[in-house]
């Protein structure tokens, strides 16, 4: 029997390691932590959003980066009604939350992947944690084990290291130096679904924790209106992950404070005798501006100008920041293995090796599509390892 290795044991490791599995391989999956799924059982903490239930091609067009076509091809053949067969098969049911959002209604990884685990042990899957790539030796594949130092041969591999966010969950991008040594063309890593920076004012304390929930931003051609956090940090939470593509891209970010009025409807309103208010007292009262919002407009805005210029603002408040958070903080990262590297899932360089998940240079929005192309780009690149060995 062909033996076949997958380095990683996240979604996209363990998805190739079925389908190698299934196409009669002896499979060994290597996973340099003590238990494998750390960031998938981690994305479950705020429920595990699996896919989207939305028009396929919206699903595709989520994706960008030089290897989003490989992955839209992936995806195409499992995507979100796929992906949401799949976990029935591991009994767990789905369900689908606001704006499309497909979980699993246990919310939580831990019960898929207890199952998921059942199912590869039963296809002959042998996984072995506490192994750490660490390198080429030659032609093998050299790892640091609990029992010292091995180099393995297969006769197939895929690499499912992840990307270079949340080291402490296994992905620390190490790998990057090995492939390109060997000639892998790569693309900088990049924090995707990233938080912002911002050096706020003492001001702003007592907002920390503080949630917006309506404003509009701007930011590029990227335009929505969402939630986010101010935290001690800057500001996170869905909307800023959705914008920190553009805001990467060099976009300046806007807010737009009152998204449900006009700029005309916001200065008639501020229009509005003032009395012996505070300027504060009128707008949290004439706008019904929450204390964050007033807060953000106050530490963007000052000095306010008045009148219809107020209202303007209002409508576009620059925000001032230090960028993106850094890399290892972001949901996911841009960059990786580049499509110049690839001829399908198999690197050019290293004949026999493929890649799959995160480690390609693809990105998407937080919505379900990460694991989604994940799990498919796994799948797919275990199906054409296995023929290639076959
Ligand atoms: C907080 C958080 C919440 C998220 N929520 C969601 C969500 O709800 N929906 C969604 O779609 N996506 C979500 N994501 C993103 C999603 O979890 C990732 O995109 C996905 O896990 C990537 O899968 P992967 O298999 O490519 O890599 P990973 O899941 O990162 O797995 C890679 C594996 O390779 C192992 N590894 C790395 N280096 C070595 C080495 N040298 N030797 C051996 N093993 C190694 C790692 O330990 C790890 O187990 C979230 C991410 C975070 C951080």
């Amino acid at each position: 029997m062909s033996r076949a290795l997958v380095i990683g044991a996240g979604p996209a490791g363990l998805m190739a390691a079925g389908a190698l599995a299934r196409a009669g391989l002896s499979v060994i999956v290597a996973e340099a932590k003590p238990s494998v799924g750390r960031k998938l059982l981690m994305a479950g903490k705020s429920g595990l959003n699996l896919t989207k239930d939305e028009p396929l091609e919206r699903v595709l067009a989520a994706y960008s980066g030089s290897v989003a076509d490989l992955v839209r091809g992936a995806v195409a053949g499992f995507g979100p009604m796929e992906v949401s067969d799949w976990a029935r098969t591991l009994g767990q049911e789905v369900f689908t939350g606001s704006s499309g959002r497909v979980f699993p209604k246990a919310m939580k990884a831990s019960p898929l992947l207890r199952a998921w685990l059942r199912q590869l042990d039963d296809v002959g899957v042998e996984i072995r944690t506490r192994w750490r790539w660490t390198g080429f030796d030659g032609t093998g594949f050299a790892f640091d084990t609990p029992t010292g130092r091995a180099v393995l041969h297969p006769a197939v591999t895929v690499l499912a290291l992840g990307g270079a966010s949340w080291a402490r969950l296994g992905s620390d991008g190490a790998w990057a130096p090995w492939l390109a040594e060997k000639g892998v063309a790569l693309a900088p890593f990049a924090p995707a679904n990233a938080g912002l920076a911002v050096a706020w004012s003492d001001h702003m304390r007592k907002q920390f924790g503080a949630p917006v929930k309506a404003a509009r931003l701007n930011a590029g051609g990227t335009t929505l209106r969402g939630e986010f956090v101010i935290s001690s940090r800057g500001l996170e939470g869905g909307a800023i992950y959705a914008i920190s593509k553009a805001v990467r891209d060099g976009a300046a970010l806007t807010l737009d404070l009152c998204p449900d009025w006009s700029a005309e409807d916001v200065a008639t309103r501020l229009a509005r005798p003032r009395g012996k208010a505070t300027l504060a007292a009128h707008l949290r009262k004439s706008l019904r501006l929450d204390p964050a919002r007033l807060a953000l407009l106050m530490e963007f805005g000052r000095p306010l100008p008045q009148g219809a210029a107020l209202a303007a603002l209002i409508k576009a408040l620059p925000v001032r920041h230090d960028g993106l958070r850094p890399i290892d903080e972001a949901i996911s990262t841009a960059g990786g293995i580049a499509a110049a590297a690839l001829d399908g899932f198999m690197l050019r360089a290293l004949p026999g090796v493929f890649a799959a998940g995160e480690m390609l240079d693809w990105e998407a929005p937080t919505g379900g599509y990460l694991i989604t192309g994940c799990l498919a780009t796994g799948l797919r690149a275990g199906e054409a390892a296995a023929r290639w060995a076959g």
